[in-house]
């Protein structure tokens, strides 16, 4: 993926330049001000510089439009995950300092729900993806909402929605796996005569592109992307 680098200043207040132990987990967190794009809360990290907004910061800021802005690399801590207490079970996994073992992703989104727009959404699951391949991640373990390590509502929507949480792991695993699997063919016999189309069978049920199987049994198949809609006519 492509990743634009943006670095903050090294600073005590957000990028202390300090080296990260090893990644043993990706926190995924929401900027908490809507349609904002992540190049001003990317200015927001910078600014704290001053000191006088406070300590905070994340690796990774994922703009409204799906790109992504590395604001510190990640090789350092970022302070995203700080606070007074934690849960227990994220220190047991994590260590007593998880800023020092976790990557920080935060999210930009277009409510105060936490919606995200599908751009963003989608950037976020193959990152995440991209991530767990390199530091050997379990995406079922290893990513966690930043409410799971301190209780902190973030990211809400995920918060408040824990089954899209559920979903939106599974699709990162999915996306793994995905990329591992070869692609296959598939042999169909329609009516008769038989073709080999690209695809592959995955838990019980076979996947092919739509348009190969349609036009193998002599439709007429297009797409429209502004409604999303594929439409199947007879060949005359
Ligand atoms: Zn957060």
């Amino acid at each position: 993926m492509q990743i634009q680098k943006d670095l903050l200043t090294i600073n005590e207040y957000s990028r202390p330049g300090t080296k990260l132990k090893k990644v043993q987990g990706i926190v995924v967190h929401w900027v908490a001000n809507p349609n904002t794009s992540a190049k001003a809360n990317r200015n927001f990290f910078e600014n704290r510089k001053n000191g006088k907004s406070g300590y905070g910061s994340a690796h990774y800021i994922i703009d409204l439009d799906g790109s992504i802005i590395m604001a510190i690399p990640p090789e350092e801590v970022a302070y995203h995950v700080g606070a007074e207490s934690y849960r227990s079970e994220a220190l047991k996994r994590l260590g007593s300092y998880p800023n020092s073992t976790t990557l920080g992703i935060e999210c930009t989104h277009v409510d105060w729900n936490g919606k995200m727009t599908d751009k963003t959404y989608e950037s976020l699951i193959l990152f995440c993806a991209e991530l767990c391949k390199k530091y050997n991640l379990d995406p079922l373990a290893d990513l966690y909402r930043h409410y799971d390590i301190t209780g902190k509502i973030c990211h809400k929507w995920f918060v408040d929605h824990p089954d899209k949480w559920e979903k939106f792991k599974q699709k990162v695993k999915e996306c793994m796996d995905g990329a591992a699997e070869n692609k296959e063919q598939v042999k169909f016999n329609l009516l008769g005569k038989e073709h080999l189309v690209e695809g592959f069978i995955k838990d019980g049920k076979t996947y092919v592109p739509a348009r190969e199987l349609l036009e193998a049994l002599g439709f007429t198949v297009g797409w429209e992307a502004e409604t999303k809609t594929v439409s199947v006519k007879k060949k005359n």
